[in-house]
């Protein structure tokens, strides 16, 4: 399998560009895995795997996609990369991305674009748009991608394969490079349900190193997942059907939703009052986190050092203005701005209010259903340079996402359909918190 996959990345990765870096050890560890062969506590023995690149791998360079971690190369694993190699897995390298995730197409990346597989005349979404596309092009059986406001379930969507991002605190964020700590989370990337429950158990579960994580057993997902949604009870919000939402995403999701209904489930029309403040309210909370998150990269710790400074205040700002993206400056300056003691109030703070709000919003219609569903984006994929001059506009198509972020729900994206361009039309599937087990059922009764 690991030949295979190697073998399929040699032969296309030049044209995608899903990869940043490849293991050089990824045979040699697939021998060693098969020579301890298959039990039940390592299910994932000998799959080829892709990781996102701002998920610490030992030995393995991991960039975020930034000039600013250029050379650095992890002398640890992230708890998630221990948890997948004690299972089995071997990671076949880490995958291309919009630098920090911060963007929503894959364009950011200091090492240059992915192309979506389905046409490379198209952005495979972003930020995860490295591990949707390896995915997606049959590279890999699986990747791992982050979530902070959509960049696990967005390029899911745009590539044609199941994205989870499971309930904040779910997953360990132990050696995940931080973007936005309240909101960051990290979850599998595959070609179907059964694979990312799968993928999903492994890496779910408590750690000591992280204190946001949660105390809670982990389901089998995968042992549970033909329970079907009869007597499910769904709820479809009018908001995610709004102006900005294409047609063709509105037809497709809504003959999905019809499915779920043949099969038994009862669907109604709800309101999420508060969710048109959601995309301000995820820009100003996630730009003010990754403003204090990333002043680590001063360029004396570790990360990229500019040359020829005169004083330590220079060394600061000379390496960080070479080492940042533009994009990467866009978040630190808006999000110092709106933590400034002069404007915390009506920024930060502010936005933490609305954000109740929205997190009441769903809280109440958990009351009364199962699952909440709609599109995942408000289009299928764009082409490349289409949102690259306009960022407000390229915020705004997040709409979808950011509010189960917020929320700190988990979410899905499952593949439905397919624009009249043959690009695919994912179907999101949001579930209480901790209830990802029922997200899976509705998806694979679907798939
Ligand atoms: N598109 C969003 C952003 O640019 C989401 C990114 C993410 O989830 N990492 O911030």
């Amino acid at each position: 399998l690991v030949q295979a996959a190697l073998d399929r990345i040699n032969a296309t990765d030049e044209t995608i560009h899903a990869f940043i870096t490849l293991s050089e050890t990824a045979l040699e560890e697939a021998k060693a895995s098969d020579e301890k062969g298959y039990s039940t506590d390592r299910p994932l023995q000998g799959i080829p795997l892709g990781i996102k690149d701002n998920i610490l791998t030992d030995g393995i360079r991991t960039t975020a996609a930034s000039r600013m971690l250029e050379d650095f190369v992890p002398f640890f694993d992230a708890t998630i990369i221990e948890k997948l190699k004690a299972a089995g897995a071997i990671i076949i390298g880490k995958t291309n991305m919009d630098e920090f995730a911060m963007g929503a197409s894959s364009e950011t990346s200091y090492f240059g674009p992915t192309k979506n597989p389905w046409n490379t005349d198209y952005v495979p979404g972003g930020s995860s748009g490295g591990s949707a596309a390896t995915v997606s092009a049959g590279q890999v059986l699986g990747a791992l991608g982050s979530d902070t406001g959509g960049s696990i379930r967005q390029p899911a969507s745009f590539t044609g394969i199941v994205g989870m991002k499971p309930t904040y605190g779910r997953v360990s964020r132990w050696g995940v490079i931080a973007f936005a700590s309240s909101l960051d989370q990290v979850g599998p990337m595959t070609h179907n349900v059964e694979d990312n429950a799968l993928m999903l158990e492994t890496i779910a579960g408590h750690d000591d190193k992280d204190s946001t994580s949660a105390e809670l057993d982990v389901p089998a997902f995968a042992a549970n997942l033909d329970k079907g949604v009869k007597g499910m009870k769904i709820a479809v919000p009018e908001e995610y059907f709004g102006a900005g939402v294409d047609e063709e995403t509105q037809a497709t999701v809504k003959a999905a939703i019809k499915q779920l209904e043949d099969l038994g489930a009862t669907v109604d029309t709800v309101h999420l009052p508060h969710m048109k403040y959601g995309v301000p309210v995820y820009y100003i909370i996630a730009s003010a986190e990754a403003s204090s998150n990333l002043q680590r990269y001063d360029g004396i710790r570790y990360g990229y050092r500019a040359e020829d400074a005169e004083s330590l205040e220079d060394l600061y700002i000379k390496s960080r203005s070479e080492g940042f993206g533009m994009e990467v400056k866009r978040r630190l300056m808006t999000g110092t701005f709106s933590i400034a003691s002069e404007n915390i109030d009506d920024y930060f703070m502010q936005a933490g209010r609305v954000r109740s709000l929205i997190k009441e919003d769903f809280k109440k219609l958990f009351n009364d259903y199962d699952l909440v569903v709609g599109p995942v984006a408000p289009s299928p994929a764009y082409k490349f340079g289409e949102n690259a001059d306009d960022p407000v506009a390229a915020y705004q198509a997040d709409l979808l996402t950011v509010p189960v972020n917020l929320a700190g729900l988990p979410g899905l994206s499952l593949p439905v359909g397919f624009s009249e361009a043959g690009l695919p039309i994912g179907l999101q599937i949001i579930g209480n918190y901790f209830d990802e087990e029922r997200i899976y059922q509705a998806a694979y009764a679907l798939e």
